[in-house]
């Protein structure tokens, strides 16, 4: 993988400032890396541009709440588990409730509580969310699916049971499966900390999710879907780049992973590209719509230097924007004609008029 020449860590914004000027007179391409959580580890490799330099964000940490107004600002190095540690963003009560309820396709043999799922998960009340968690294991003559149900219930867990019983009885939730807990806690129980974890391991910057390598567009094929609806759903299509709104029932996340030695890479890469190929009849079309926080370069990218082809761009820039990507496309080609910010898959600017 291409590496940056050079790495500079601003400790101040005009450093920041300053830096841009610099690669733009010296005409050296450059990456801005905040967390580096990038799906294509775009902001801290480039494919496409060599020498580059890498501007790490890392410092700049800070966060400023305005109680008054309800509002944060964030500076781009701090991480999400700063962020929750230091403020809740809107309104949580006091107790919330967590479960895992976990199901092999023995147990739901007939698909009924899977399908159940799909049909209610975007409709549910507002305090209640259910993402499933859906796992091959076992071996060849043991092989099986088992379907993880992930639910956080802002409320107690006797209210959360009524709500059950009424919206998913299917699922067969108990009392035993319901953990009350803060809204704090259950960041940690989200993130995957050990129960009982101290709330200040969200002040780590390192993972708990270890070394390894990845492909998703989670050696356990694995496959998340998270449900939208709620507020997700209230929002208009073009109010903000994000166009997968109301009418949208749940995104999947394919996921793939290895470790450093494993020699198997290919089978991994097969595997997801069969799976993706494999639910095309069952998902969105034209285009098959994608998040962009799951960034995948196999939908297309960008070719080498600043001259970007917005027919190629669209591919990938419906997937993510739908029709907000001509919006974006024009906004870009005004702040931005000569293409400076770009990496494979940026928003790419229309050849200007002379
Ligand atoms: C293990 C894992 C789990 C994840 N889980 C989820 C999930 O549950 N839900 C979800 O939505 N996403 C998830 N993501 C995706 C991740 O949240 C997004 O990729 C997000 O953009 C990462 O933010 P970052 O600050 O780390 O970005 P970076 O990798 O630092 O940057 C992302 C892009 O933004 C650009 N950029 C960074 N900082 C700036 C800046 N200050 N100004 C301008 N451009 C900038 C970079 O150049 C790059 O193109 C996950 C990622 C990983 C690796």
């Amino acid at each position: 993988m291409p590496k940056p020449g050079f790495i500079f860590r601003p400790i101040h914004e005009s450093q920041v400032q300053a830096s841009i000027i610099c690669s733009k007179k010296l005409g050296i391409h450059f990456r801005v890396r905040s967390g580096g959580h990038d799906f294509e580890a775009l902001s801290y490799v480039s494919r496409i541009e060599k020498p580059f330099i890498l501007l790490d964000m890392s410092k700049l940490r800070q966060i400023t709440v305005d109680i008054k107004d309800n509002s944060a600002w964030v500076q781009p190095g701090a991480t999400l588990g700063e962020l929750y540690y230091r403020r809740k963003l809107v309104p949580v009560p006091e107790t919330l409730t967590v479960f895992t309820v976990t199901k092999t396709l023995k147990q739901d043999a007939r698909l009924k509580i899977i399908s159940k799922w799909q049909r209610i998960a975007s409709k549910l009340i507002e305090e209640l969310h259910i993402r499933v968690e859906l796992r091959a294991i076992g071996n060849n003559g043991n092989k099986t699916v088992t379907m993880s149900y992930k639910g956080q219930f802002l409320g107690k867990k006797g209210i959360l049971m009524k709500v059950m019983k009424k919206a998913f009885p299917e699922l067969g939730l108990t009392q035993e499966d319901c953990i009350e807990m803060s809204w704090i806690e259950s960041t940690l129980f989200g993130g995957g900390f050990p129960t009982g974890s101290p709330i200040e391991v969200l002040l780590q910057v390192k993972s708990p999710l270890g070394k390894g390598y990845f492909k998703a567009t989670r050696d356990a094929p694995f496959l998340n879907w998270t449900p939208y609806g709620g507020m997700m759903a209230k929002i208009p299509e073009s109010e903000i780049p994000f166009p997968h709104r109301n009418g949208t029932l749940f995104k999947i996340l394919y996921q793939t992973n290895w470790q450093e030695n494993d020699k198997r890479q290919s089978r991994h890469i097969n595997w997801i590209k069969e799976m993706y190929s494999y639910m095309a009849p069952y998902v969105s079309s034209n285009p098959r719509q994608a998040y962009v926080n799951y960034r995948d370069l196999d939908f297309g990218q960008n070719r080498n230097n600043s001259k970007v082809n917005f027919i190629e761009a669209k591919i990938w820039g419906a997937k993510y924007f739908k029709d907000n990507f001509n919006r974006l496309v024009r906004i870009k080609t005004k702040v931005d004609p000569d293409n400076f910010f770009r990496h494979e898959q940026s928003i790419p600017t229309l050849p200007v008029r002379s």
